[in-house]
């Protein structure tokens, strides 16, 4: 377990550590954003960290957003299909989607100069990735569903269960 970072903004920063968030704690950078605390102790004593907290001043966080994977696509795009919207766990024509049948797809491919990047990739099921081959969506006349963009938060280290307090800051990113 650890503690959810939040900008003054109520923006998601950053998953740290106890031991940073006592850090920011004990310098009054911060302070709870929830009722929700664990309790840690530390010799006699017991310490009750909050499991979101929120800074104090704002920080101004470059635009850098998350790094890209492919990883990254599938659980952004939470395993549904961007061409035909069906999702891992999903049943078509009496076969049940794995996530092992969804993949990366480039939306301008990359043998024609289309990069990996958060806007030119996005989760396709195996059957609407092969339709597609090696055209833009436009050629092949597949129509997204949703505009692929860069996560606000790093998903890839929301692995596992997040705890309630958080959901409410991280919105759709979890689920
Ligand atoms: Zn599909």
């Amino acid at each position: 377990m650890s503690v959810l970072l939040l900008n003054a903004s109520y923006e998601p920063l950053s998953i740290i550590s106890y031991r940073r968030a006592i850090g920011l704690l004990l310098r009054e950078r911060v302070e709870a954003a929830t009722m929700e605390s664990e309790v840690l102790h530390a010799g006699q004593q017991a310490l009750y960290v909050p499991v979101v907290l929120r800074l104090r001043r704002y920080v101004h966080v470059p635009r850098r957003g998350a790094r890209w994977s492919r990883a990254g696509v599938l659980r952004r795009d939470a395993y549904r299909c961007i061409y035909c919207g069906i999702q891992a766990g999903e049943t078509r024509a009496g076969h049940t989607l794995h996530r092992a049948d969804f993949s990366v797809d480039h939306l301008i491919p990359r043998s024609r100069g289309g990069k990996n990047g958060w806007g030119n990739t996005a989760c396709a099921c195996y059957a609407c990735n092969q339709r597609k081959g090696d055209r833009t969506p436009h050629e092949a006349g597949m129509t997204l569903l949703w505009e692929p963009k860069t996560p606000r938060v790093d998903y890839l280290v929301l692995y596992g269960e997040v705890p309630e307090a958080w959901k409410v800051y991280l919105r759709t990113n979890v689920h």
